[in-house]
């Protein structure tokens, strides 16, 4: 019996390599509240995402995005909403919950599985008044193709576009440019389970410093400069040793995100001719996972069924979708639903592959075997 080929397998830094980093920080004795590993992991993250951007670190990816919503948006309104796709991770409506406004699912488009612009456009056309922001999720962490025409949209209608690229930090939109530098603000997750890891951690990232200190200022308690409270804030900081870690997985990142590219290549190479269709642009994103969409539901269930009899762990995100889950479905007043039939299409085709960093060429081959053994 083969060994199971996990979905997720986290690379972290040696301990030998993390000693010293430990050192600095007992050293020093500073182990929050932005001290130096901190500071130089900001600075570090937005120079790596592109020139003339800044960051913020938080506590975990989630209170990212919900500082993103309170400060490039508002202070929360019930009455207004979010328009937001309904396939992503749960946390993207939980967050608009949390900062005080109501999610509002829209489609996504039948090819890309990004947000749908059409549907975006057409809640803008209907209900203006109703939104407050758009929270655009970079889906599996892949940068939008279509991003340019988001901020044209966003632009139009005078609306804060907040994007959500929790798991793709190291992800391209086109060229050379990274996901990071679009929208009112991105932010990004560092969970020990995204292609980026520092166990809990997270980021915002703008090109708009004043975004960033309100941002900072909000998990820091709202404390302003005085050190005084000015606004409802919270703690949602990032320790010294998670900045650490983050710091070491900077080093040699751009060859783990390569070998990961590398290995979904393989997999579109091998599966397309099996009926199985990938993203478009995950090829020079982080690849979180590999996602791709089978030709019918049966095809689907057959697929899953095979990959678990090889011992290897998949999953279908993101199934079942945000509006689908039992709290959504038990306070439905709580959120608003566009039509969601290319929601309901692409949950019940789509299966997650695993990726890992320098993955075996034995275990991508066991994978792939599995995956057209079920298609067949
Ligand atoms: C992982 C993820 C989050 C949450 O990030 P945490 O760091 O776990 O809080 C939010 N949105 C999306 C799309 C994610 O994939």
């Amino acid at each position: 019996m083969n060994s199971e080929i996990p979905f997720i397998r986290p690379s972290f830094p040696a301990p030998e390599e993390l000693a010293h980093e430990f050192q600095d920080i007992v050293d020093a004795n500073w182990y929050t509240n932005f001290g130096p590993k901190e500071s130089a992991f900001a600075r570090a993250l937005a120079d790596y995402l592109g020139p003339n951007l800044h960051a913020a670190t938080f506590a975990n990816g989630t209170l990212a995005l919900i500082a993103a919503l309170r400060t490039a948006v508002g202070p929360g309104d019930r009455r207004r909403h979010v328009l937001m796709p309904s396939f992503t991770f749960i946390a993207v409506a939980q967050a608009a919950l949390w900062a005080g406004y109501r999610p509002w699912f829209i489609d996504i488009d039948a090819s890309t599985w990004q947000p749908s612009l059409e549907a975006a456009r057409a809640a803008l056309e209907n209900s203006r008044d109703d939104i407050a922001a758009i929270q655009l999720a970079n889906v599996f962490g892949v940068g939008n193709p279509d991003i340019a025409d988001w901020e044209g949209l966003a632009a139009e209608w005078e609306v804060p576009l907040i994007i959500d690229s929790a798991a793709g930090f190291g992800s391209m939109y086109s060229g050379d440019e990274r996901v990071g530098g679009r929208g009112s603000c991105e932010i990004f997750s560092f969970h020990a389970t995204k292609p980026f890891a520092i166990g809990e951690g997270g980021s915002l990232v703008s090109r708009d410093y004043d975004v960033i200190e309100k941002a900072h200022d909000f998990v820091n308690f709202g404390f302003a400069k005085s050190r005084e409270c000015v606004q409802l804030g919270l703690n949602g900081k990032l320790q010294e040793v998670n900045a650490a870690i983050g710091l070491r997985q900077l080093v040699g990142f751009d060859e783990r995100l390569a070998s990961r590219r590398n290995a979904f290549d393989q997999y579109r190479t091998e599966l397309e001719g099996v009926g199985l269709r990938f993203q478009p642009n995950a090829e020079t994103s982080s690849l979180c996972f590999a996602s791709a969409c089978c030709s019918t539901p049966d095809q689907k269930s057959s697929v899953m069924n095979s990959l678990c009899t090889s011992a290897v762990q998949a999953r279908d995100y993101y199934n079942p979708p945000q509006h689908s889950h039992p709290y959504f479905l038990e306070n439905i007043d709580l959120t608003r639903s566009s039509d969601l039939s290319v929601t309901s299409d692409v949950c019940s085709r789509i299966i997650s592959l695993p990726v890992h960093d320098h993955m075996r060429v034995d275990d991508v081959g066991r994978v792939i075997s599995a995956v057209r053994d079920g298609a067949a």
